[in-house]
């Protein structure tokens, strides 16, 4: 690199040295870097410029650039023996060496600020001051960085221990100071399939079979053939399966969860913590369902970040820049590093048994239904007439105006195959949690945060609006001994009643405000012939790119077999639930239905707060 053979510096050790320099140079270089990279990684993201990241990022990103540096060290080295008459080749090596070390941290830090060439510029200029600085006293510089590597290497371990042993330090202690359960508290595992619309699950009428595991939960269990997710959108329906509340109560909307999470008053996992209960959740949607975005309350595990090697490279800043620029130019459409309900399953097992004398209580979401449909073979054609269907729509890249009614048919036969996908590992979750937790009784629940559209309303995906296909969703309650098998409920109600129907189970109840233990629907002998409406909501979305939402806020109701929907600027619709399923037929302006919406209007449960 820095021509040394040449000089008079090699006397000490001509065959080694500038090859150990060299590489000690780029590993130091990496290092730094790298932990630079993670700080300002987590400063960054705490300031609300970043997402998708969290603490281990300092060590991951330490350990991804040394690794990187390490390997382009070892090149430079060859590039410099193999020319050894080439002055320059020292020099240019450097400056390689040091772009490479100094990009990362520096498009992280300005990258929302000032443009790519701006940044490259100044890399530039960065890099060639450096190199000059270098060429001065090569062996100056390459001895300061030999005696820096092993405090590098020695911070980069401090990070990993401090970030991986004080979380795993801290869920212990927690779990150390957990109350005794009781001896026979369930375990309870709730299962939300993100994006998994109702009218494709076979036992709610589906004509192909997706759903088998999931049939015959309903068949030993309670299934809810009305249930509706509180909004059409991952962030505000989450919350609410966790708190008990609607979005207008808990505030989780758009971009705002974190406020939103952390001034709920209280939720579902805090309150099973009381009874003795370890909990954790593993999320698949890694984009919102994250500690990030406020849902860590109450958990002492929240697998999110990081889960697969995959996933720790690309949460880097090169990781990004591929992820960003290359994928979608080499034609890789999946989500990167996609986290597979397998993995998931793996994840909460392993958390799951890791504690025979406790109760557990685990959230899973997968995200294999989710677009782009594109989940493993044979799944993934096992719907279509042709292999390899899917990937047509993609939320972030390519949303289409309007497909072929064979591109849609492959689009839904792929999605289909990503629900038997997550059907088939929840057979298997549950046969081996059956096998290893045999000695307790296990309460598993099943539901969806909303649906999918597939051009019934004009559009593709979901959160643009609150028609059915986005927020009916299964909710299914299995638990053999505690819960009566085949009974179906035709009562519509909100999935937000999960956490006041868990606690019902466990015999505590759970705050007036929030939905109401759909377990009356099940063990009281006369049907209730009133039951709570059902709201769905979804909050003025000006930047969205299509929908009513675009132009204000949407609320829906479901009662006396009608789906009511209000928007804050356009005329009301209504919609016969059980005729018209696809919601085609807007009643709301016949004389004959003035009356029913009135009524309707005054079931809002947001008119009990008003007053
Ligand atoms: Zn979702």
């Amino acid at each position: 690199m820095n021509g040394a053979p040449m000089t008079s510096r090699t006397r000490t050790d001509p065959a080694t040295r500038p090859a150990q320099g060299l590489l000690a140079l780029a590993l130091s270089l990496g290092l730094l870097g790298g932990l630079l990279e993670g700080v300002i990684h987590i400063v960054i993201q705490k300031a609300g410029v970043l997402e998708n990241s969290w603490y281990p990022i300092v060590w991951i990103a330490a350990v991804f650039n040394g690794a990187l540096l390490g390997v382009l060290g070892v090149l430079g080295v060859g590039l410099v023996s193999i020319a050894p008459r080439r002055p320059w080749m020292g020099p240019l090596v450097v400056f390689g060496l040091a772009s490479a070390a100094f990009l990362p941290w520096l498009s992280l830090l300005l990258k929302e600020w000032i443009a790519p060439y701006a940044i490259v510029l100044l890399l530039i200029g960065l890099a060639a001051s450096f190199t000059r600085w270098h060429t001065r006293a090569p062996a100056r510089l390459e001895r300061r960085s030999r005696r820096a590597l092993p405090w590098l290497a020695a911070a980069t371990l401090a990070a990993a221990l401090g970030i991986e042993g004080g979380s795993w330090l801290t869920e212990r202690m927690a779990t150390g100071r957990l109350p005794a359960a009781e001896s026979t508290a369930p375990d309870i595992v709730v299962l939300i399939i993100d994006t998994l619309r109702a009218d494709h699950v076979s036992h709610l009428g589906y004509r192909r079979r997706t759903t088998p595991a999931l049939d015959r939960l309903a068949s030993e269990g309670v299934t809810f053939e009305n249930a509706l997710s509180t909004s059409s959108y991952t962030l505000p329906s989450h919350a609410s399966i966790l708190t008990g509340l609607y979005p207008y109560q808990h505030g989780v909307e758009w971009q705002t969860s974190k406020q939103g999470q952390a001034g709920a008053a209280a939720n579902l996992p805090q309150t099973l913590q009381t009874l003795g209960y370890r909990t954790g959740a593993f999320s698949a949607n890694t984009f919102w369902f994250s500690r990030e975005h406020g849902f860590g309350r109450g958990f002492l595990r929240f697998d999110d970040y990081f889960h697969s090697v995959e996933d720790r490279m690309l949460r880097t800043a090169y990781g990004r820049i591929v992820t960003r620029l290359v994928f979608p130019r080499l034609g890789w459409e999946d989500i990167p590093a996609r986290r597979r309900a397998v993995d998931v399953n793996r994840a909460a097992l392993d958390w799951m048994t890791r504690d025979p004398d406790r109760p557990s209580f685990a959230v899973l979401n997968y995200m294999d239904a989710h677009d782009p449909y594109l989940p493993p073979q044979p799944y993934r054609g096992m719907f279509a007439s042709r292999p390899d269907p899917g990937g047509l729509i993609h939320w972030e890249r390519h949303v289409p105006e309007r497909l072929t009614p064979e591109e849609l048919q492959a689009e839904i036969a792929a999605y289909d195959g990503g629900i038997a996908y997550v059907d088939a590992q929840i057979d298997a979750l549950i046969a081996t949690l059956r096998g290893r937790r045999a000695r307790r009784d296990l309460l598993v629940v099943v539901t969806s945060d909303h649906g999918d559209e597939f051009f019934e309303h004009g559009g593709f995906l979901h959160g643009a609006h609150l028609y059915r296909e986005v927020i009916h969703v299964p909710l299914i309650f299995w638990s053999p001994g505690r819960i009566p098998d085949r009974w179906r409920v035709t009562t519509p109600v909100t999935n937000a009643s999960i956490p006041a129907t868990i606690l019902d189970q466990l015999g505590t109840t759970w705050p007036a405000t929030a939905a109401p233990s759909l377990r009356p629907l099940w063990t009281e002998s006369i049907g209730r012939t009133r039951w709570p409406a059902p709201l769905s909501e979804i909050r003025h979305r000006p930047w969205a790119e299509r929908g009513p939402v675009r132009d204000g806020s949407l609320r829906s109701l479901l009662a006396e077999g009608l789906h009511h929907i209000e928007h804050d600027t356009r005329p009301p619709e209504l919609y016969d639930w059980s005729e018209d399923p696809h919601e085609r037929v807007n009643l709301a302006g016949r004389p004959d239905m003035q009356a029913a919406m009135a009524r309707l209007r005054l079931l809002d449960p947001r008119l009990a707060v008003a007053h």
